[in-house]
């Protein structure tokens, strides 16, 4: 059995994304050789899309994946993302990527986490560099990733915008100001006006772990999903997860194993100062400065993102 395949530009790959936010010093933190070995295990699977970004800090991890599996750099798409704001930083961010992935062209280069449509007109300057890079061919599609439906839904129109990609998991957890319903019919403007979308946190960032197969299986059979990324750190996550994605069983065993490997982000108070910098970046209002000027995380609220982990000036935050 064979993975269902999508095309990318003139590739054809699965649409099973390896996502290396989870292995990334902003959650699991595991050391670039140990997630190379990880991401060339599910190359030799037959994944052949990896995404990534500038602030996971997963580049190494990526490029060693790449040469380890010493598959040919035209057989992958690669896909990054920056949440720079000028057109001279996005420039560098580019250039960061091409160096650190040692690639002379990536396949998807995204304009990280628009928080709305007032931030996406703030960082016009960053926006015009991926489409200049994509002119001059270093970028070969130029992207936007949000946790808003509002902000995807007024530029689903936006026909320079070639990829979205949008929470969508079944409950529409990490939706920032929309339901699951009101991201769909997002969705669907989006297809209709030619743009392509790849689904982030399908599992509501471990919040549907209980229900895994069935919360995969329902964004993986999704009409207007393109893709699905997906975060992998282990040889049993990349086995259920490409099994999942070929249609195939998922041994019972296997799947208990990991239902019960459940994540948290972790406050170490005595380090924490309450300076708020995680409560700014927190666009799902998760993570708040109590009375005691120590911060405090809504478990109900937070997806697990780990955005807010790398501003802690005292690294007092920490997904484990
Ligand atoms: S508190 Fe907010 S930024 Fe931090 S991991 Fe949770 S959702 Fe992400
Ligand atoms: S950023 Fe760190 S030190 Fe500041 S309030 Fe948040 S946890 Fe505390």
């Amino acid at each position: 059995m064979n993975f269902e395949e999508i095309d990318f530009l003139n590739k054809r790959v699965p649409k099973l994304i390896f996502g290396t936010l989870t292995m990334a010093p902003l959650q699991r933190n595991m050391p670039p050789e140990e997630g190379g070995k990880i991401i060339a295990h599910g190359i030799d699977l037959g994944l052949r899309w990896i995404d990534t970004a500038q602030m996971y800090g997963s580049y190494k991890h990526t490029r060693l994946g790449i040469e380890y599996s010493k598959i040919d750099r035209d057989k992958l798409v690669i896909s990054t993302k920056s949440a720079v704001k000028s057109f001279n930083e996005m420039s560098d961010a580019i250039n960061q990527a091409l160096s650190e992935l040692n690639t002379d062209y990536i396949d998807l280069f995204l304009l990280h986490a628009v928080r709305s449509i007032d931030d996406f007109k703030e960082r016009a300057g960053a926006f015009e560099a991926l489409l200049d890079a994509q002119k001059k061919g270093i970028i070969h599609s130029v992207g936007i990733s949000t946790h808003s439906t509002v902000c995807a839904r007024i530029l689903a129109t936006d026909k320079r915008i070639n990829w979205f990609h949008l929470m969508f998991n079944k409950k529409g957890i990490g939706i920032t100001d929309g339901t699951i319903e009101y991201q769909e019919e997002t969705v669907k403007i989006i297809k209709e006006n030619g743009g392509r979308v790849y689904a982030m946190k399908p599992l509501g960032g471990g919040y549907l772990k209980d229900s895994a197969e069935e919360s995969l299986k329902w964004v993986k059979n999704h009409k207007l999903i393109d893709a699905v990324a997906l975060g992998m750190t282990s040889i049993d996550e990349l086995e259920m997860n490409t099994n999942i994605f070929k249609n195939l069983e998922v041994a019972k065993d296997l799947s208990d194993k990991l239902k019960s490997i459940k994540k948290t982000l972790f406050v170490f108070k005595n380090l924490c100062i309450g300076c708020n910098k995680c409560t700014e970046i927190c666009e799902q209002n998760a993570i708040n400065v109590k009375s005691d000027k120590k911060a405090e995380v809504d478990k109900q609220n937070c997806i697990l993102c780990g955005y807010c982990v790398p501003v802690c000036p005292k690294f007092a935050l920490r997904i484990i």
